[in-house]
């Protein structure tokens, strides 16, 4: 497998990929050593990943480096999202030994009844590449503390860092028996849904989770996914700061060069500040640094995927086509790697590709709307539920449109966030089930009813 490099085209090296009987031998390994791993208490487990949480600041001057150079997003990017990480790892040590303690529910009378949580066994962590870090720990390391042995599946695109968490983790005394990683892109994944793991955590596309979860129905194991969105925001008409909150509300949808599951993906203003925050926006935009993403101050780096280039213009010719009028960008960059112009589209409607898919790149949609309620059912207008915000100086407007807003997350006047401490958890096309909070955490374990009578 050929790892290059996005920003550049150079070829970075050659990875060998692992075949369905390499993949199998591995899984075999892990199902033999889960038992060993689960018999450690969750405290010996936590204090092996407060090492690895250690490693991955002590060495996070290569992994930064390796991750821009993989994936493209500027240095800066890469340290902010290991540091992120950290912090949620920190979550996990410091919550993990509360929520998979056994609960009694009765300790008197003739019957006493508690709770315990077991590790499901053996699972599969099938991951992205737009931020490798934080999706992967929002499960390989809860999913390893419940006593889980994990068969990782980095993505194709962010294989090496995959491979510098697995060093890492093995350094801090995660066993090979406890973790391990499968190397390659849709055929190795296919290995795996083909294995008769304990449970199946996927982040990625809806096309690919959907696959996955009509695949693996039979074996009747959890099945979470962790999908895509088409995330919107509505500025109501009583922002106090509109410069500022246009300027927020840019990197909200730009940042990682728009390739996050919850960036902001459709706007929709109201009509009277309409034109003040359209052109706040734009300036904002137009003022960001593009170009090779270890270069000082580079905001916009390139694209990971070069396929997405294709999708981009689509969207936009669809809705050009459709009357949008471009305010700025609007086509690649024409240098070697895979660049392209953040790009704002002003007249879009929700009958655009622009509003209704997945942009997952450097491109934004803003309309007018003249009423909340008008927002709310435009918001509500898509096959997707990850997040959605409001931006307004009165809470209880905010709180009542986003209570009426199907969407896991609900941001008031901030967006393109996750805190660990949260669910972090998609409806309709967005997914199923949940990582981070105390719910992330008894997501990989089974509970067990204990009827006791002496
Ligand atoms: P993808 O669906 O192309 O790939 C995801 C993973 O699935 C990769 O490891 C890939 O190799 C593997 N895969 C591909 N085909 C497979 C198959 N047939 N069987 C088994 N495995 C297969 O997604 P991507 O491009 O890596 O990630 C981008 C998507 O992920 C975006 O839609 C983004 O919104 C979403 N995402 C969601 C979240 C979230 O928390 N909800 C977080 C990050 C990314």
């Amino acid at each position: 497998m050929d790892i290059i490099n996005p920003a550049t085209g150079a070829l970075m090296t050659t990875v060998q990929e692992d075949n369905a009987a390499a993949i199998k031998e591995k899984y075999v390994s892990l199902k033999k050593g889960q038992p060993a791993w689960a018999a450690k208490t969750v405290a010996e487990r936590v204090a092996i990943i407060e090492t690895f949480y250690q490693l991955l600041d002590a060495e996070k001057d290569e992994l930064a480096q390796t991750l821009t150079a993989e994936m493209g997003k500027p240095l800066q990017q890469s340290y902010n999202e290991i540091n992120g990480a950290r912090a949620r790892i920190l979550f996990f040590i410091t919550n993990s030994e509360k929520y998979l303690a056994e609960e009694w529910i009765t300790t008197e009378g003739g019957t006493q009844e508690k709770i315990s949580y077991d590790p499901l066994g053996v699972i599969a962590n099938i991951s992205a590449w737009n931020y490798p870090y934080l999706v992967g720990t929002n499960v390989f390391v809860p999913a390893l503390i419940a006593g889980n042995a994990v068969l990782y599946k980095p993505s194709e695109y962010t294989l090496l860092t995959g491979l510098h968490i697995q060093r890492l983790l093995y350094k801090a005394g995660v066993p090979p028996q406890a973790f391990d990683v499968a190397i390659g892109a849709a055929a190795a994944g296919e290995a795996i849904l083909e294995l008769p793991l304990n449970g199946y955590f996927f982040t990625g596309s809806y096309n690919t989770g959907k696959y996955i979860a009509q695949k693996v129905a039979h074996k009747l194991v959890p099945c979470q996914l962790e999908l895509g969105g088409k995330d919107p925001l509505y500025i109501a008409d009583d922002i106090a700061d509109i410069s500022g909150v246009a300027a927020g509300t840019a990197d909200g949808a730009f940042y990682n060069n728009g390739q996050s599951c919850c960036s902001v993906e459709r706007i929709y203003v109201h009509e009277t500040i309409y034109d003040q925050y359209v052109q706040a926006f734009v300036k904002e935009v137009k003022s960001w640094k593009t170009g090779l993403p270890t270069d000082e101050g580079v905001y916009i780096g390139a694209l990971t995927r070069p396929a997405q280039i294709t999708v981009l213009e689509q969207q936009i010719e669809d809705a050009l086509a459709k009357g949008a009028e471009l305010a700025t960008g609007g086509k690649r960059i024409n240098r070697e790697g895979n660049y392209f112009e953040p790009t704002v589209l002003l007249n879009v409607t929700n009958q655009m590709d622009l509003m209704q898919e997945e942009s997952f790149g450097p491109i934004i949609g803003i309309m007018k709307v003249s009423s909340d309620e008008e927002a709310i059912e435009l918001m509500n207008d898509t096959s997707y539920g990850l997040t959605a915000g409001v931006f307004t100086s009165n809470q209880p407007r905010a709180e009542a449109i986003l209570q009426q807003i199907n969407s896991g997350t609900a941001y008031w006047n901030c967006c393109d966030r996750v805190s660990a401490a949260l669910p972090w958890s998609g409806r309709q096309h967005s997914g199923l089930g949940t990582t981070l909070s105390h719910l992330g955490i008894r997501a990989f374990a089974q509970p067990k009813g204990w009827h006791l009578r002496r």
